[in-house]
């Protein structure tokens, strides 16, 4: 929107409750119930930004929703891989002072954490700025567990990068290769470098030490992820039809439904960086012994999944048909 003065950003709250259930791995429903209610506070938070748009329409100012995920930058080269957003409500966030840029780059909030999800909207009102949090009252104690639990190792432990935000700096882990996490969070793999617990998904290819493995894993795994079964013992399969009407989501201007945008290929397998963090180090080292006490996921060739202890989910995974196992796992 190119006469945008101001943006509106908040963050809506997470249930913290269906989170340790996604992070503890429980079935049938340990997954689809954050899924569900990410979905639904992703719905909200759009639906929230739409009612203040609509309301600066009225009083004669320009507004445009952001769109909180599924729409990227299409004018930038390589935009399929790169991802980038139309616009960064993280960036915006962390400079509207809604919360601070946490070590894993999420935004948290003082005795929350990052469990939370955001909104917003930009508008050629000229709204007064607010300012960003200061550095010393953030809710980020750089206590690193978010690092340990990003199985493909995708951001620092040690090295930061800084960005420039109207004028303020902010700092954030530096990215090593953001195909870690397409990798992980995009469900083609899961399993821990530490082969002692993964994420949701059941694929378990080696830890890459090189960016070059990264590159060869992904290649590989966006062919055989498509091709694995589909089970009945979990829902891993997000039906639009599911939802009820109210968190049906039109666009401001065109009137069109994006559910179906916005829920396109809704499989959460991780999000470990941003769910683990709550803001107080007891809550989060204890989702922490969760997510890695809770074994390892493996998918049985009618598609079924079973969690399992590290060592029988290796044993388990190794007597699978080889062709089954192809799917999961190729040394790179
Ligand atoms: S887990 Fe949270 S508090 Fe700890 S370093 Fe990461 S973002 Fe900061
Ligand atoms: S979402 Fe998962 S894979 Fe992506 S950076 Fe966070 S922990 Fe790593």
């Amino acid at each position: 929107m190119s006469d945008a003065k101001s943006a509106v950003i908040f963050a809506l709250p997470l249930d913290k409750k269906k989170i340790r259930s996604f992070l503890s791995k429980e079935l049938p429903n340990g997954k689809i119930d954050h899924e569900l209610d990410n979905i639904q506070v992703n719905v909200n938070a759009y639906k929230m930004a739409k009612d203040v748009a609509q309301i600066l329409k009225k009083e004669g100012y320009n507004s445009e929703v952001i769109f909180p995920n599924f729409k990227y930058r299409t004018d930038v080269e390589g935009w399929q891989m790169k991802m980038y957003p139309e616009l960064a409500l993280r960036y915006l966030a962390a400079r509207a002072g809604v919360g601070s840029i946490g070590w894993s780059g999420n935004i948290g909030i003082k005795g929350y954490g990052t469990t939370v999800i955001l909104g917003g909207l930009v508008t050629s009102a000229e709204l007064k700025p607010t300012d960003p949090i200061p550095s010393n009252e953030s809710f980020c104690i750089q206590c690193k567990l978010c690092t340990k639990v990003c199985a493909f190792g995708m951001f620092s432990n040690e090295h930061s990068e800084e960005i420039t935000l109207g004028g303020h700096k902010f700092s954030y882990a530096k990215r090593i290769n953001v195909m870690r996490c397409q990798i992980v969070c995009g469900g083609l793999s899961g399993l821990d470098k530490t082969k002692k617990w993964s994420t949701w998904s059941p694929g378990r290819f080696p830890y890459p030490e090189t960016e070059d493995q990264v590159r060869r894993i992904f290649s590989y795994a966006l062919l055989k992820t498509p091709k694995r079964p589909s089970g009945t013992n979990y829902n891993n399969n997000f039906d639009v039809s599911q939802l009820d009407d109210d968190v049906r989501v039109t666009d401001l201007n065109t009137g069109e439904d994006l559910s179906k945008v916005m829920l396109k290929g809704v499989n959460l397998t991780c999000g470990n960086c941003q769910l683990i963090c709550w803001g107080d180090l007891k809550e989060t080292k204890r989702n922490y012994d969760i997510l890695t006490s809770s074994g390892c996921v493996i998918e049985h060739p009618d598609g079924n999944i079973e969690i399992l202890r590290s060592d029988q989910a290796k044993t388990q995974f190794n007597e699978f048909p080889s062709k089954h196992k192809q799917l999961y796992y190729k040394e790179f």
